[in-house]
């Protein structure tokens, strides 16, 4: 007896049932009991019985079948701890056999009868008996079907109930265990030992007499998450059939269309309507029921959170918020960070089809559509003509900024998630693929060979969808971006939970407005060279790189002074009094060099200089490594010059902007620093600048000076370095490149073969690499404030935006991250989900 009560429980409001072993639908079905739902006996076998029968445990079925009284029918469902995993289909009307068709031929006439029994011997054969399922072709009768299952197995068909469940059963434990069964459920993130549960459940049968069939009904609309009663309902039906096809379907509401359940079963809707009440008031839940009417009595089989996109899932959590069926806690909790990418961008709609031409690392969400151009001029001339293009390049140069403000999305051959491509993708929220290595560029032919061998060529339409990483043929159908009043609560709830600040990486004004839009506390990066790519600003720049003489540089640097100070004044205004970080000069100056014939004859004569003296500077300056060569800090000592105009462009921006009465304080931060001695000469010039700057202007001004954590060194001696910093910013893109050794740049090549064979468990660009990076965060941070108790800390890398790294950071107790603004929200919710479980708070058990 014990052994029978260890292998099934019978489904009352009090039987010890739970996910972790019974599954998901035996709990879910479990709570509509304990609601009183019309609920027909169900009995639930847990995942330890169902793995011992696919080992060949012969389970008493007798002993459960008779839990439901005298030859009952019953069905038998997977339920595995979360829906998604999938499982094997539900098969129904176990317990039909010859005595059992006698009956119901006199009770529910001879046609239902048959269609009863041939049902369940067809599906009895395919999926236990494992028979081909082309044998039934053309074969509509019960004694066919009977007939060719006997010939095709050389047995009659199981009479015996018991015996026809405890197949049923073995074939799908079975199912569940094979290799493919795993694969799939893995590839959803189920672990490798996940288990499965059944529940077997008397029928209620759709087939008979009075007003009889089957049907689902949801109470909103699983795209938009809008109240909307949408689903069908089939007369003569049994399980699913009424989704399957339409033919004979009927409306559930009254539609123009046809006929619907509403106006044909008004009681039975009603009731319907009723229990979407129930399960959303009490479930605290919108749930997708299926229901059989049988001779016009109403049975609820089944429910299950309605399938929903993000902005739907969106929309019901604050729905429910609103409505006080959840706290505004538990809605922040319902909504993954990283899901809210999709309501902020156009989305491909995930009901058209998708016809993929490339396949790359998914680098900025979001989706667009236009014509291929395989050069930024011809990105700019298609937007001078109002035609959306899609840029495609091998990989994106800083002079591509221009190309790409002019694209509605990029796509690059080459590149990682933090190569230059991404990061500018990202800040301007283009969707993007890099590293899209399974497609042939030949930019000089203009065309794109895809390889299944088809060639697209510039000016044919694509979409570019970079939430899933990949290129489609076409311009295909969007979802526009739901930023509304949904988005806009949820957010306010979750800054209201507090934690850590959100700042965004912000290089222009649009940047910044775009910043404010999504809530950011203020920008936590600068990258001023962001702002030199302008045609005018290049010129200059390179008469500044191309001076010999300090003079000749300062005389080129006192034309970008002016230009630099409105960008400042600019961000300053915008920002109304936020703090805003900015960052001197970091890339290297050849950067900013042509690269190509074209470019240097056309340099040559902007500079008025022949062509063989610009060739021999570009070479004189070319490094053999410039990611660690003449860079950030470095171009402060040898040519302090530079950041002094940045430090004077900063200052006298912050006078011109304190005129209007608001405290500006501007912080400024040193890149790529390894040596405090650097820090020191830096500190120095610019105390100087702003000494002379209060000292011509009157006013008075304070400042704060930081420090780019990016190099192990500047980690491992962050005690000293700090020693001079208001505040150290940890920039992870190249504390990664240079930890691991790994170019940010290249590594897109081989990340995604490291990343399968198990390498790396995740892109460490992507996702903070804890261990080894992260344990450089944790000793940098411990060690400057050992140096000063109130050394602000925070992480400016592209992890910024990343949910598993803010956890972390937020846990280390940094005083802010600063990400792309497109992310800001994510972020946001990421630190509210993380205050939120540090203390404590979880909404797992449903209060029913
Ligand atoms: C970094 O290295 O993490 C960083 C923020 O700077 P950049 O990406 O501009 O090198
Ligand atoms: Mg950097």
């Amino acid at each position: 007896m014990d052994q029978e009560l260890a292998d099934f429980h019978e489904i009352t409001p009090t039987a010890p049932l739970t996910v972790g072993e019974h599954g998901g639908r035996a709990k879910c079905l479990q709570r509509l009991v304990r609601l009183d739902l019309p609920v027909p006996q169900t009995v639930a076998i847990p995942f330890e019985t169902v793995h011992r029968i696919a080992a060949g445990y012969r389970m008493d079925t007798g002993a459960l079948l008779s839990v439901f009284g005298k030859s009952p029918m019953v069905s038998v469902r997977p339920s595995s701890e979360d829906p998604d995993w999938g499982g094997p289909g539900a098969i129904l009307n176990i317990g039909m056999n010859d005595a059992k068709h006698a009956q119901l031929v006199e009770t529910q006439g001879k046609e239902a009868a048959d269609r009863l029994y041939r049902r369940f011997v067809q599906t009895f054969a395919i999926h236990v008996a494992r028979l081909d399922p082309d044998m039934f072709d053309g074969q509509p009768d019960l004694a066919d079907v009977l007939h060719a299952y006997e010939e095709e197995t050389d047995e009659t068909f199981p009479q015996d109930p018991a015996q026809q469940l405890l197949q049923v059963l073995r074939s799908m434990a079975r199912a569940w265990e094979g290799t493919t069964a795993r694969l799939l459920r893995q590839a959803k993130g189920a672990p490798a030992d996940a288990g499965l549960g059944l529940v077997v459940q008397r029928m209620a049968l759709g087939i008979g007499g009075g007003e009889s069939g089957s049907g689902v009904i949801q109470f909103v609309n699983a795209t938009t998450g809008k109240p909307q009663i949408t689903g069908r309902y089939m007369s003569q039906s049994q399980g699913r059939a009424a989704l399957d096809g339409d033919q004979g379907a009927l409306f559930l509401t009254r539609d123009p269309r046809g006929p619907s359940l509403e106006e044909q079963c008004p009681e039975a809707f009603a009731e319907l309507v009723n229990c979407g009440d129930i399960c959303r008031t009490r479930l605290r839940e919108e749930m997708q029921v299926e229901f059989t009417l049988e001779a016009g009595k109403l049975h609820i089989l089944d429910a299950v959170r309605v399938p929903r996109t993000a902005r739907a899932g969106v929309r019901i959590a604050v729905k429910l918020a609103e409505a006080g069926i959840i706290s505004r806690e538990e809605a922040v909790l319902r909504i993954e960070p990283r899901a809210l990418a999709e309501l902020m961008h156009s989305q491909v709609d995930p009901r058209g089809t998708r016809d993929r031409i490339a396949h790359g690392i998914a680098a900025s969400p979001g989706a667009a559509s236009g014509k291929l151009v395989f050069s930024s001029a011809a990105a700019q001339a298609s937007a001078a003509r109002d035609e959306a293009c899609v840029l495609v390049r091998r990989e994106t140069q800083p002079e591509d900024i221009r190309g790409m403000h002019a694209a509605k999305a990029v796509l690059t051959v080459r590149g990682g998630v933090t190569s230059h491509a991404a990061v500018i993708a990202r800040g301007l929220g283009l969707p993007c693929v890099v590293g899209a290595s399974d497609i042939t560029l030949k930019s000089r032919d203009k065309v794109l060979v895809t390889n299944d061998g088809r060639t697209l060529k510039e000016g044919d339409f694509v979409t570019i969808d970079g939430s899933s990483g990949e290129a489609l043929l076409g311009a295909v159908e969007m979802l526009p971006p739901a930023v509304d009043d949904c988005f806009s609560a949820l957010l306010q709830w979750a800054e209201n939970l507090g934690g850590m600040k959100v700042r965004a990486n912000a290089d222009t004004p649009a940047d910044a407005r775009t910043a404010r839009r999504f809530g950011a506390d203020g920008i936590g990066l600068c990258r001023t060279e962001h702002m030199f790519f302008e045609v005018d600003r290049l010129t200059v720049m390179r008469e500044t790189i191309f001076a010999d003489e300090e003079t000749d540089r300062r005389a080129a640097l006192e034309q970008l002074l002016p230009m630099q100070r409105d960008d400042f004044v600019g961000l300053f205004e915008i920002m109304e009094g936020l703090p805003v970080c900015i960052r001197l000069f970091d890339p290297p100056l050849h950067e900013f060099l042509p690269h190509d014939r074209s470019g240097i004859r056309a340099m040559a004569e902007a500079l008025d200089l022949p062509i063989s003296q610009v060739t021999r500077r570009i070479e004189t300056m070319s490094e053999f490594n410039p990611m660690l060569g003449m860079r950030g800090v470095r171009l402060g000592v040898l040519f302090p010059e530079i950041y002094e105009m940045q430090a004077r462009a900063i200052f006298e921006a912050t006078v011109e902007a304190g005129k209007s009465g608001r405290l500006v304080v501007p912080e400024i931060m040193i890149p790529l620093v390894s040596a405090m001695r650097e820090v020191e000469l830096v500190k120095n010039n610019v105390d100087a600048i702003a000494a002379a700057v209060r000292n011509e202007t009157g006013a008075e001004f304070d400042y704060k000076l930081g420090v780019m954590v990016e190099t192990p060194r500047a980690a491992l001696r962050a005690g000293d370095i700090g020693h001079h910093a208001a505040f150290l910013s940890f920039g992870t893109n190249d504390l990664t490149q240079m930890t691991y050794g790994l170019s940010r740049d290249d590594a897109g090549r081989f990340m995604g073969a490291y990343v399968q064979q198990g390498v790396y468990p995740e892109d460490p660009f992507h996702t903070l690499d804890l261990d080894g990076v992260g344990e450089l965060l944790l000793i940098g941070a411990q060690r400057a404030r050992e140096e000063r108790k109130e050394v602000v800390i925070s992480l400016c890398g592209e992890h910024g935006g990343n949910p598993e790294s803010i956890e972390f950071c937020h846990s280390a107790g940094f005083d802010y991250v600063s990400c792309s603004p497109f992310r800001v929200p994510i972020a946001r919710l990421a630190v509210a989900h993380a205050a939120l479980r540090e203390a404590h708070m979880s909404f797992d058990e449903l209060d029913e």
